[in-house]
């Protein structure tokens, strides 16, 4: 069967290796996010290992290009809620701009895209829903007061919206990758930042993207299917130890 399949973040990183293993078991993806270059390179990137993909910009920090991005992708079966701003501060040192711009991208935009795009699963019979979400959601992590408290937000989103779309059978699940070596954390952190961070984990290392997207993927399918409301920590063990 093929999947419809909306992947937001999917021009970098986590979500880029995301749509590449949706597209590997036969979804129809659309990739989105703000740069329409890196985006059609993900989808060239997916159409050269015989997938099918295209590309659709969207700004999860504008309302209306939200409500656009949802009209284009109106009939996906799974949405993953990638996309995400990671502004890491010391609290006293955190600015305004920072602070509001991941929780317009993290919360406000997951939140009115999922609004958008939830009913109309429910609807067509169901769909499944992941969140991302980050372990500093769970521990308190130094630097990631507000990053942290944005994607907490996005658990308490995730167990409402199993409760609430339960009914119509549409999963909504998040995943807790732990340290991941990406565009955006070597941005942030430095090159060897995410290398060190994952020094902290059980398992002593940071993941690859492909490990985190292949967790990804499986909470999203079917062979997932009685799993709603769930946090899935793809974290090398720093949750659990
Ligand atoms: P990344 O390489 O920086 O990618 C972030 C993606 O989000 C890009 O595709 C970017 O696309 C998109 N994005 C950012 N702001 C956006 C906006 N306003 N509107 C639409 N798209 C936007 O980061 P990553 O490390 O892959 O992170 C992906 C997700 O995993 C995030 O939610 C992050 O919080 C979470 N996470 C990452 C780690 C890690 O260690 N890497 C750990 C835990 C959780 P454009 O620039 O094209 O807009």
């Amino acid at each position: 069967m093929l999947f419809r399949s909306l992947v937001t973040g999917a021009t970098s990183g986590i979500g880029r290796a995301i749509a590449l293993e949706l597209a590997r078991n036969d979804a129809a993806v659309i990739v989105s996010g703000r740069s329409r270059t890196r985006g059609e390179e993900t989808v060239a990137a997916i159409g050269a290992a015989g997938g099918s993909a295209r590309f659709v910009a969207g700004d999860l920090g504008d309302l209306q290009s939200i409500a656009a991005l949802a009209a284009e992708a109106a009939d996906a079966d799974i949405l993953f809620n990638n996309a995400g701003a990671f502004g890491f501060s010391p609290t006293a040192d955190q600015d305004v701009a920072s602070f509001e711009q991941m929780f317009d991208v993290n919360v406000r935009g997951t939140f009115f895209l999922t609004a958008s795009l939830a009913p109309k699963m429910a609807r067509r019979g169901g769909g499944s829903i992941v969140n991302i979400t980050t372990m500093a959601a769970e521990i308190g992590m130094v630097g990631a007061a507000a990053y942290g408290a944005s994607k907490a937000a996005v658990l308490g989103l995730t167990r409402t919206w199993a409760a609430e779309f339960a009914g119509d059978n549409v999963r909504v699940n998040a995943v807790s990758p732990g340290p991941t070596a990406t565009e955006g954390t070597a941005e942030v952190m430095g090159p060897d930042g995410v290398a060190q961070v994952g020094t902290t984990v059980p398992l002593n290392r940071s993941a690859t993207v492909e490990e985190i997207a292949r967790v990804v993927a499986f909470v999203a399918s079917p062979a997932a299917s009685y799993a709603t409301g769930g946090t899935f920590h793809a974290d090398g063990g720093r949750q659990a130890i």
